[in-house]
């Protein structure tokens, strides 16, 4: 590593898990800055009377051997194993998840309508060519059925873009493709094992997922933290940063916020490095924190809702997983909006939010609500659009030939989970330690 300020120390740039992550298992001198009063990022979990909500469901999914150790030896016994338990809200009934697996019990015509264009596709040798984007790769994979019932409408509410301006390539780890024997057994309720990436997953017993994070905060040791400490400049020639009307070198930089804003505070920006960054796109996830006067008579962790008549598209039960997230006989949801149009006040959409909660089970009744927050998360979704591939791999290389290693969902761009954040932090923490 060359670096004109030989003493200078790594700088972190952002303290959600992949920066937190990266502090952790760095070996030399480091300084991570963070620009809210308290680290985590997307995983930190806010209180309200006693009711506890992440930044909507955070349940953690492990696979590496690495972090199922982490995780054990931060919290030991104190992570609870649950059994995902998640539905499909669709034609009035709930059915298991994933939809295309699991067409029994959805009204007779929708189940022989959604067979049907399964088969028909998996017997077309179109159907093997590769797909142009999302849209098609669900009519090739799933057929026009399961596709209208559920895989475009969703999508469509999820990113807040036609399936037809996302790329195919995002999909493959995250949308599981059933074989046809498993289909044709899933709409007869002869039902297949459980499918997916997420079939089970761990959380904190007590305090929400940022117990987690606070774990790994506690752990850090060689270096210092400066929170409610936004980055204003960054400048590659000279290897400086600036916050705070303070500017410091460094000897390598970690960046995690996102790539946008990252590109937005440099000094003496390339045109073409501008360019590309201007072409990202992101999607906002506006969302209710809701607070229940009982405990919801539901089993699910959550539902999936692809009809568009009601307003939200996920919801989940963080009570149902763990009690503890609210006072006793109480209930806590989150509920992920489909609309992005202006911010709605909560006083105003909550009475329609609560009657489609109730209509999906979600509550026991529409008056059973104690309170509602509204919160919205700027970045939440990166799309994958035509420019992607080319926009990131120019920005990404740009920053590495500098010694600016941009990491973590936002940092590289992606679309991740919290042990891929944690994985980041580390595998570049390990490359910078040698
Ligand atoms: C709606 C939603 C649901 C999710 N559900 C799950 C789930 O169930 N399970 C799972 O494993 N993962 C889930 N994830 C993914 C998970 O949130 C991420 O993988 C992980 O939290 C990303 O961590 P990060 O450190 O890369 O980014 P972030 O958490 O975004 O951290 C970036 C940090 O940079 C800071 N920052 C930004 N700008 C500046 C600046 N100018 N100066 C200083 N600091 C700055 C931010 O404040 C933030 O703390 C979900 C994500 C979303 C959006």
């Amino acid at each position: 590593m060359q670096s004109p300020h030989s003493d200078a120390r790594v700088v972190i740039l952002g303290g959600g898990l992949t920066g937190i992550s990266t502090a952790y298992h760095l070996r030399r001198p480091w300084l991570l800055l963070e620009k809210e009063s308290r680290l985590g990022g997307h995983a930190r979990t806010d209180e309200t009377q006693g009711f506890h909500f992440d930044k909507t469901g955070h349940w953690l999914h492990l696979r590496d051997p690495y972090t199922k150790g982490l995780v054990q030896e931060l919290l030991p016994g104190q992570m609870v194993p649950v059994e995902r338990k998640a539905r499909i809200f669709s034609h009035g009934v709930l059915t298991r998840f994933p939809f295309q697996a699991n067409l029994f019990g959805l009204p007779a015509n929708v189940v022989s309508e959604c067979l049907i264009e399964f088969v028909r596709a998996h017997a077309d040798p179109a159907s093997k060519e590769p797909p142009k984007n999302f849209e098609d790769f669900c009519n090739k994979k799933f057929g026009a059925g399961i596709s209208r019932h559920f895989m475009i409408p969703y999508n469509q509410k999820l990113w807040g873009v036609h399936p037809r301006e996302i790329t195919a390539e995002w999909c493959s780890r995250f949308v599981p493709i059933p074989k046809l024997e498993d289909v044709i057994k899933g709409a007869v309720g002869d039902v297949p094992p459980e499918l997916g990436y997420n079939i089970s997953f761990l959380y904190p017993e007590k305090g929400g997922i940022e117990t987690l994070t606070r774990a790994l905060v506690a752990r850090l040791a060689g270096g210092d933290v400066h929170v409610s400490t936004p980055v204003d400049r960054l400048d590659l020639a000279n290897r400086t940063v600036t916050y705070g009307g303070e500017t410091i070198p460094w000897r390598a930089m970690v960046a995690t916020i996102p790539l946008p804003e990252l590109v937005a505070r440099l000094a003496d920006c390339p045109k073409d490095i501008e360019e590309a960054a201007g072409k990202l796109r992101c999607t906002a996830v506006r969302y209710l924190n809701v607070a229940t006067k009982s405990s919801p008579k539901a089993d699910f962790h959550w539902i999936y809702v692809p009809e568009e008549k009601y307003p939200f598209y996920r919801v989940g039960i963080y009570t149902n997983a763990v009690p503890a997230m609210a006072p006793p006989g109480r209930g806590s949801l989150y509920v992920e909006l489909s609309d992005r149009g202006a911010m709605p006040r909560v006083d105003d959409i909550m009475p329609d939010v609560a009657q489609a909660l109730a209509a999906a089970g979600a509550i026991n009744s529409a008056d059973d609500v104690l309170f509602a927050e509204l919160k919205e998360l700027k970045y939440a979704y990166v799309v994958f659009d035509d420019n992607y591939y080319s926009c990131v791999d120019k920005l990404i290389k740009y920053f590495e030939a500098n010694d600016v290693f941009p990491r973590g969902r936002y940092g590289s761009w992606i679309y991740n989970a919290m042990e891929d954040s944690i994985l980041a932090g580390r595998e570049v923490a390990l490359r910078l330690n040698q």
